[in-house]
């Protein structure tokens, strides 16, 4: 090698080297940090099977702080927790009771749709819903729930995910004396709040709340928007089929959710196709009681205090979480024709109701965005 040779090549080397040196300081500003990445978790809260699922940064530690908050949502919100702010409240006997500000948040857009649905929708149910027993039977100790969750394709989360009816510690319809005596407790009207003092109490002793109608929504928001702050680009929510569907699926196409068939277990009757958007079903299939050959539903009408008895399920798609959860409740005690009014007045609202015959309606925005199964 001649000495311009051995320059050339020294300088090249130092090229080289300067260039890599160069690219190596300059990583952290031109180059993107951090791969995308997806995480998925699945768990029980919120008395339900949780399934979320995301891709973006960080989108472990994004689950992972999801799963946490809704948690602490549950200590807030489930009435039956000992000392959760719904059950200090229930417990106060018309006194002022300082809450959360979640709970604060929850309770003023509950007695918003208990509004705005005519009351078909209300919170203040809770002492029918405890009459007719529509909680979930004790069972002795060492007996515990299963919860069936086999994994459920990314791309097609099914609305209502539990497949067997929970055992419900109501057996036979109460005395007509009974309904009647608690049904002037049954008033959302009777809830009072103060939200700059971030409190609220009851007008009418004997008065309660329950939440089960609209908190898995709730919840749903909330984890939303973690993972939209967390930098999450698409993914699923999944509170025990209170679904949202966040961004679209990798190749852009819409998220594919399946909604449960009333009668069929494990069976879909249909598919909705929706980004961006909040699915929530309420069914007479999860939480029921037959007596003299009939079923008696969860889902009770404030206005008579029984279960509402003509449809066999109700799928909202709606902006929000809590919207699609309280709207799936209010159609399904408002029935067919007053159900489908309530859903078309409602803008984004769409929904499918099936009656007990398993006649499909639709409002007419969900025109492309649902495919039924044939034959169902
Ligand atoms: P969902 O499955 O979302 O329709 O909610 C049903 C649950 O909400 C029931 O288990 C009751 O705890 C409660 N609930 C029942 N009927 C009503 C009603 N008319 N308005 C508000 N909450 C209700
Ligand atoms: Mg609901």
């Amino acid at each position: 090698m001649d000495a311009t040779r051995r320059v050339a090549l020294g300088v090249l080397v130092l090229a080289v080297a300067a260039g890599a040196l160069a690219l190596g300081l300059q990583r952290p500003f031109s180059v993107a940090v951090r791969p995308e990445s997806r995480a998925e978790s699945i768990g029980f809260t919120m008395g339900t099977v949780a399934r979320v699922v995301a891709e973006g940064p960080d989108a472990d530690a994004a689950v992972a702080a999801v799963m946490e908050e809704m948690d602490r949502l549950t200590s807030l919100l489930d009435r039956f927790r000992p000392y959760s702010h719904v059950a200090l409240l229930n417990a106060s006997n018309g006194e002022w009771v300082e809450l959360a500000p979640e709970v604060v948040d929850v309770l003023q857009e509950a007695l918003r749709l208990a509004e705005l649905t005519g009351g078909a929708f209300d919170p203040t149910v809770a002492p029918l819903i405890d009459l007719w027993g529509f909680v979930e039977e004790e069972l002795p100790a060492g007996e515990g729930v299963e919860h069936d969750h086999t994994g459920v394709a990314a791309s097609h989360a099914a609305a209502g995910s539990s497949s067997s009816p929970t055992r419900m510690a109501g057996t036979a319809p109460p005395e007509p004396e009974a309904i009647a005596a608690l049904l002037p407790l049954v008033d959302f009207r009777g809830v009072e709040m103060d939200p700059e003092g971030g409190r609220a109490r009851f007008s009418k002793p004997g008065q309660a709340i329950d939440l089960g109608a609209i908190a898995k929504g709730y919840g749903v928001d909330r984890a939303v928007q973690m993972l939209r702050e967390q930098g999450v680009v698409r993914g699923l929510v999944d509170l025990g089929g209170d679904v949202y569907a966040l961004g679209t699926r990798a190749d852009g196409s819409p998220w594919r959710l399946g909604i449960r068939h009333p009668r069929r277990s494990g069976q879909i009757l249909g598919v909705l196709h929706v980004s961006d958007a909040a699915v929530a079903t309420s069914g007479d299939y999860e939480r029921y009681f037959e007596h003299g050959g009939a079923r008696y539903t969860h889902i009770v009408d404030p206005r008579t205090g029984w279960p509402a008895s003509e449809l066999a399920s109700v799928t909202v798609v709606a902006p929000s979480g809590l919207w699609a959860d309280a709207l799936s409740t209010a159609a399904f005690v408002l029935g067919k024709e007053e159900g489908l009014a309530l859903l078309e007045r409602l803008p984004g609202v769409e929904g499918v109701l099936v009656d007990k015959e398993l006649n499909v309606e639709i409002t007419s925005g969900l025109q492309g965005k649902l495919d039924l199964v044939e034959g169902i």
